[in-house]
């Protein structure tokens, strides 16, 4: 018999796991829908917005504007949030699937990938994706410490996230402080002695990352200057012919901007960031042995492959660079949750088009969106045709969906509190959000970030 999902009489119950972008708009794309949809939204810290929250830049609030959208979402009447819950940990997903009828996995890319280079273990070097949530206040990260008492400091991967790093490492503290940058970071960046940040990538100028709105902040620092070599700018046929390609403008305007970087006089500010290309981390070493990051040698690479295709090779010609912190930007990667199948080499729930499957089966009920569907690619916009498509999948598998056994938030409620798990909903994150705002006002910041979830429960409790 049909199933009546989706009826005044029996709403549509999905659970959507994780806060940021894509669970937002899934959540979204599901009340647009003519169905009756109650959405529960599920989050490991008590804080919604995922890396609206602690990925993008303090000094780039403008995008974290996208949260207004969120709240009208929050702000339906069957929207109910769980924050400070962890799915795997507080709650199984087998557990969960007796509450919901299906459940939108939005979990997103925690980790990062690894170079697996010599010298990774030595002191002083990081992951960027740590010193992000750090400086942003994830509190996972609160008890990092990141040495900068050094005069030079190597990032290597040229995507935006090395960008975000290099900006804030080489922004002053004026520019900095009316941010909702934590006042821990900005206590210990006034003290950094850190003048040349050096951001090296395994390919062209051509080929980067990185986008121009971003890169062109570099020429407009207060106290810094971009270095580029004039060398690097002169591209090979294959790299020429990319840049005719229309779907690489944002290259071709990265390339003039480089071009302009490249033709400017002597620097004459402070502070240097300085673009190597071609290059690859080949290993770190200490200095006299000592446990901590003392030089890191480059590979040099030729580019190899037909335009659009093209990779770095090693030439096995080296470089030594002294520097003494290192943070690796390489991208963003996902954990496995629990209960779910996870595609290891990619780092995501795998998925056909949001449909979670595997070579084996497909998993009815469980959905994906965002990065831990297609992997962590894409600025904060690309999350919504994404969530949309998986959402489409979802009602159109309507009719098959298993109804679940406890159509029931209050019971699930019940089961939180059975289990000690201390969850926090909406009005609550409201008033630490308020909280945030009220603190951030004698300082001129848009907010001062709670950076301990018991800090933030034990004000609310
Ligand atoms: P990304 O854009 O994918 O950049 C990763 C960088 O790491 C690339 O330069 C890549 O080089 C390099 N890389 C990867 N593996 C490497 C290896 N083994 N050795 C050396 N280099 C390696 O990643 P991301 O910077 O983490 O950003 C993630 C997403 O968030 C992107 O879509 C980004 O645009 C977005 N984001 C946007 C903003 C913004 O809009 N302001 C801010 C932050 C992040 P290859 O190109 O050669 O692979």
């Amino acid at each position: 018999m049909p199933n009546n999902l989706g009826t005044p009489e029996r709403p549509l119950r999905v659970a959507i796991i994780g806060s940021g972008p894509s669970g937002f708009y899934a959540a979204d794309s599901l009340y647009k829908s003519d169905l009756t949809i109650s959405v529960s939204m599920f989050e490991r810290l008590p804080t919604p917005y995922g890396l609206v929250r602690f990925g993008v830049a303090p000094d780039h609030s403008k995008i974290k504007n996208v949260i207004k959208v969120y709240e009208k979402t929050a702000a339906h009447d069957q929207f109910f949030y769980y924050g400070n819950v962890e799915i795997g940990v507080d709650l199984t997903v087998h557990q969960l699937r007796k509450y919901f009828d299906a459940l939108v996995f939005a979990n997103g890319a925690e980790t990062d990938r690894k170079l697996g280079i010599h010298g990774s273990e030595l002191k002083g070097n990081h992951t960027a994706t740590e010193f992000v949530a750090w400086y942003n206040g994830h509190p996972d990260f609160q008890e990092n410490v990141f040495d900068l008492s050094c005069e030079t400091a190597v990032i290597i991967g040229q995507g935006n996230v090395a960008l975000d790093v290099a900006r804030i490492l080489t922004k002053t503290i004026d520019e900095l402080k009316e941010t909702d940058i934590t006042q821990n970071a900005l206590d210990v960046l006034s003290k950094s002695k850190v003048k040349t940040v050096h951001v090296v990538g395994r390919r062209g100028p051509a080929q980067a990352a990185f986008t121009p709105v971003e890169l062109r902040e570099f020429g407009e620092l207060a106290n810094c200057d971009p270095i580029v070599r004039k060398e690097d700018m002169e591209l090979s046929y294959p790299s020429q012919i990319e840049l005719e390609d229309p779907k690489n403008a944002p290259k071709k305007k990265n390339c003039s901007i480089l071009e302009d970087f490249a033709q400017r006089e002597e620097p004459k500010k402070n502070k240097r960031f300085v673009l190597h290309f071609k290059k690859s981390p080949a290993a770190i070493y200490g200095i006299d042995d000592e446990n901590k990051v003392g030089k890191i040698y480059l590979e040099k690479n030729v580019l190899v492959g037909e335009p659009n295709h093209q990779k770095s090779k090693g030439t096995g010609e080296k470089e030594e660079l002294k520097c003494g912190i290192i943070f690796r930007s390489i991208g963003y990667r996902g954990v496995p949750i629990t209960g779910l199948p996870f595609q290891e080499q990619a780092g995501i729930i795998p998925n056909t088009e949001g449909r979670v499957s595997d070579s084996e089966q497909i998993y009815p009920g469980l959905y994906t969106v965002g990065w831990i569907k297609r992997g962590p690619s894409g600025i904060i916009g690309t999350n919504k045709p994404d969530s949309e498509e998986t959402i489409k999948h979802l009602l159109d598998d309507l009719k098959e969906l298993n109804p679940c056994k406890n159509p029931d938030n209050k019971m699930l409620e019940e089961l939180l509190k059975e289990n000690n798990v201390r969850y926090v909903n909406f009005e609550e994150w409201k008033k630490i959000d308020d909280e945030e705002i009220k603190r951030g006002q004698p300082k001129g910041k848009p907010r001062e970030k709670f950076v301990h979830v018991k800090d933030m429960l034990d004000f609310l409790d």
